[in-house]
C-alpha cells in the first residue's frame, strides 16, 4: 500500500469537550506515524482558506466560525499522519461529515452533534483525496515544522517582520 500523507485538525469542539486523547487513542489504532503537530489560533483567512471550496454553501458563515472557535475555545490542533493508506485509515475511523449519520463507534458518530443552526459539530477534520492532503498540508504546515519533507522544498529569502521572543 501506498505511503501517503494526511492532515488532521482536532476541531475547537473536540478540544473544549477534552477529547484530545480520545481522539488520539482511536487514530493510534491505524498504527500511523504522527510527522507534526501543532496547536493553532485560526485566524479568518485561514478558515476560509481552508474551506474555501464551501464558499456558496448556507452553513459557511457559521462553519468559519465554528473552526475559528467562536463557539468553543479559539484554538485547534493540527496533526500530519503519515504511512500506508493513511487518508482512508484516518476516515474511516473519523466516519461520515453528518455526525447522525456516522457509525456511532467512529469518532463522529461518538462525539459529533449538529448544531440548531445546522454546522456539523463533528469534532475532527481528515484530509479526502491526495490533492486535498497536499493542499491542506502546505497550508497548515511550513516545511520546518514536518519531520521530513513530504513534499519537494525550495529555499526562498523571505523579508517579514516578525514577533521574536522580548
Ligand atoms: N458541514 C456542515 N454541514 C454540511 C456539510 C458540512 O456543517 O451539510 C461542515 C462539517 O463540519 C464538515 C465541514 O463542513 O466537516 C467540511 O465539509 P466536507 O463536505 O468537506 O466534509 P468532511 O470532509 O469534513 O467530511
Ligand atoms: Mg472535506
Amino acid at each position: 500500500m501506498k505511503n501517503q500523507q494526511t492532515l488532521i485538525l482536532i476541531k475547537p469542539d473536540g478540544l473544549k469537550k477534552s477529547l484530545t486523547g480520545n481522539v488520539l487513542t482511536r487514530l493510534s489504532e491505524t498504527k500511523l506515524d504522527i510527522i507534526a503537530t501543532k496547536t493553532v489560533q485560526v485566524t479568518s483567512k485561514l478558515a476560509e482558506e481552508h474551506y474555501k471550496y464551501l464558499k456558496d454553501k448556507p452553513f459557511y458563515k457559521e462553519l468559519i466560525k465554528y473552526l475559528m472557535g467562536e463557539f468553543h475555545k479559539k484554538k485547534v490542533m493540527a496533526l500530519v499522519y503519515w504511512g500506508p493508506d493513511a487518508i482512508n485509515k484516518v476516515r474511516n475511523i473519523c466516519g461520515a461529515t453528518n455526525p447522525e449519520e456516522a457509525d456511532s463507534v467512529s469518532i463522529r458518530g461518538a462525539y459529533g452533534r449538529i448544531t440548531t443552526k445546522g454546522v456539523y459539530e463533528n469534532v475532527i477534520h481528515a484530509s479526502t483525496n491526495e490533492e486535498e492532503a497536499e493542499r491542506e498540508i502546505k497550508l497548515w504546515f511550513k516545511p520546518d515544522e514536518i519531520i521530513f519533507d513530504v513534499y519537494p522544498t525550495k529555499t526562498a529569502t523571505v523579508k517579514k517582520k516578525e514577533r521574536v521572543w522580548a
